[in-house]
């Protein structure tokens, strides 16, 4: 765990605990000091990322009194988790895009009996049997967690000024990694807080949701596009380390899209009328396929059916339709 540090005289880096997750901790942004504090993501819903958020706001001369604000970049438990907590006991504002805001106030994303049915019949329809969607989806309990994101009181759109004193931080819209996924650009230092959308070594997760099921990655692309040309001279991730080089970065991940793109079509093309849940199994991982259990295998299929819609969309394959598509190859 690196340990928060100052990075300007307003502006520190608080990292905060994610339990039992490979990326071990998400990067807190407090812009401001002491009193007035503003937080930019906030750590999972847990005691252990509560206790590493306070410690680090110690070390930054604050409190969870002082904070003022909440931005969420996304609605994902490791960014929002703790923004009701915090509201709670300081009276803070929670600010989110207005995509954000309406996928977490949908009812199976309110109530967990629903989330986890909907979550299962969602995994069916991209192939996976009833067995099967019924062993990776979390339990009712499991879900819990992430069907109490705390609502926000405001809402932040492409080009809004964030309400930070002393601050132009202004809201970028970069649909992809969720639909209302933000980051924010410091317009006077130029920095570039990027959430998930860009990270140093990573690419980060693009997937049909069961809120958003069409073309997550045409939008990430677009996102990537937009983001790349930025007046930036260093990025502030919401995971692993800053760095520089922005468009460098912003082309690598699109050319790492664009090869995933070619090994699926190759996949569709050897197995014609297959399903994402099937065409994930012959995909390239960073582990092997058996070792994808779980929510990580969720992932892995939901990442597929957004190369699998892109493809579509370039006209290159074509679905079956029915409420269970396969795919093939358009000769
Ligand atoms: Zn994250």
């Amino acid at each position: 765990m690196p340990p928060a540090e100052q990075l300007a005289s307003d502006l520190w880096s608080i990292p905060v605990t994610i339990p039992n997750n490979p990326l071990r901790y998400v990067n807190c942004y407090g812009f401001g000091t002491g009193a007035g504090l503003v937080l930019l993501d906030t750590g999972w819903a847990s005691e252990e990322s509560w206790r590493a958020l306070t410690a680090g706001l110690a070390t930054a001369g604050a409190a969870v009194t002082d904070i003022r604000g909440v931005l969420v970049s996304h609605l994902h438990l490791d960014h929002s988790g703790l923004a009701g907590r915090i509201r709670q006991e300081s009276g803070a504002w929670v600010a989110m895009h207005p995509a954000e805001h309406a996928a977490i106030a949908r009812p199976d994303y309110r109530d967990a009996a629903l989330a986890v049915r909907k979550e299962a019949e969602f995994l069916r329809s991209l192939g996976a049997t009833a067995a099967e969607a019924e062993d990776v989806v979390e339990t009712e309990e499991e879900f819990a967690p992430f069907c109490s994101v705390a609502l926000p009181d405001r809402e932040l759109s492409d080009g809004d000024l964030a309400d930070v004193p002393g601050w132009r931080l202004r809201a970028v819209h970069t649909p992809g990694h969720t639909p209302g996924h933000l980051c924010f650009a410091d317009e006077r230092a130029r920095r570039l807080f990027a959430g998930d959308h860009i990270l140093p070594r990573i690419t980060p997760n693009v997937s049909v949701q069961r809120a958003d099921p069409v073309d997550p990655l045409r939008d990430y692309l677009r996102s990537l596009d937009r983001v790349g040309p930025m007046d930036v001279d260093e990025v502030f991730p919401a995971h692993e380390w800053r760095f520089r080089g922005l468009a460098g970065r912003a082309k690598a991940i699109a050319a790492h899209h664009e090869r995933r793109l070619a090994e699926l079509l190759g996949a569709i093309e050897r197995m014609p009328g297959a399903t994402p849940w099937e065409l994930a199994g012959q995909l390239t991982w960073s582990r092997p396929w058996d070792a994808y259990s779980g929510r990580m295998r969720i992932h892995a299929v939901t990442e597929t059916a957004a190369h699998v819609h892109l493809l579509e969309r370039r006209g290159l394959v074509r679905s079956s339709g029915g409420p269970v598509p396969g795919y093939r190859r358009i000769p």
